[in-house]
């Protein structure tokens, strides 16, 4: 469970996010949907914790988030999550040592081994057989969603944070991923928060749709002020959603 309690984000004398509190089950599927510049890659990152709040709370089963992005939690970017200078394989191992500093000691005999026989199964999962040796330039942007994908699942993530990661992909690519998407979750006991601003997306996927905005009751001093919760829709029933 994912406890965030009346958290608020400043930048100097910029409010970004103001007294914003939720509460995510574990195992759900949240997707996050708001206006451009109102926070939710900051409120992502702040669950990464690679932000900190400016006040209140962010708790993960009960411990307050480490400053680092931990093992417990994995991540994809809609560009950029996956290291052209690496192989597939690589990228996917490089996953581990993203993941805090107790796995960055480098593996040797048995447990590189094991390493890289997970990787592989990973690479499977996500729909990449045959690619393994590839590098990033010579797979579509899908298939780079995909190793991406792989690359935050290997750690086997308590909550895996999801930032428009298949906003730059063409409509029958999005609707292939959603697919694995679906089944990922499905397999294993992830939570997942989703950022999007596609709602048909959301409604695919999530389980709960949650919606960020700035206060309408006082737009005359809008820009003073940050974005909170508006919204907040469960999607019944949960977890069976779209199965
Ligand atoms: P989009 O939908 O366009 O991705 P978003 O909802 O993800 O937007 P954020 O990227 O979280 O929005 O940005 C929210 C606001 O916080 C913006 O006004 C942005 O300029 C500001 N901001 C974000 N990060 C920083 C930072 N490191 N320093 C200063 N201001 C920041
Ligand atoms: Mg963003």
């Amino acid at each position: 469970e994912l406890v965030i309690e009346k958290v608020w984000k400043e930048y100097g004398d910029q409010i970004v996010l103001e007294d914003v509190s939720l509460t995510v089950a574990s195992r759900a599927f949240v997707a996050l949907v708001g206006p451009s510049g109102c926070g939710k890659s900051t409120f992502l990152r702040m669950l990464l914790g690679q932000e900190r709040p400016t006040r209140g709370t962010i708790l993960l089963d009960g411990q307050a988030l480490p400053q680092e992005p931990g093992s417990d939690r994995g991540v994809v970017f809609q560009r950029y999550s996956v290291f052209p200078h690496l192989t597939v394989v690589g990228n996917v191992l490089l996953g581990r040592e993203l993941s805090g500093s107790r796995y960055k000691a480098k593996l040797f005999g048995a447990a590189r081994r094991d390493a890289v026989d997970e990787a592989r199964r990973l690479i499977g999962e996500v729909g990449l057989s045959g690619a393994e040796g590839k590098y990033p330039a010579q797979l579509s942007g899908g298939m780079q969603q995909r190793l991406a994908l792989a690359q935050a699942l290997i750690m086997k993530p308590k909550v895996l944070l999801l930032d428009e990661p298949f906003g730059a992909l063409d409509p029958g690519i999005r609707a292939e991923i959603h697919t694995l998407m679906k089944r990922l979750w499905h397999e294993t006991q992830m939570t997942v928060v989703m950022v999007t601003h596609d709602m048909r997306e959301a409604f695919t996927l999530a389980t709960r749709v949650v919606a960020f905005e700035r206060k309408r009751d006082r737009p005359e001093e809008k820009e003073r002020y940050g974005a909170t919760i508006t919204k907040d829709i469960s999607i019944w029933p949960p977890r069976l959603a779209g199965a």
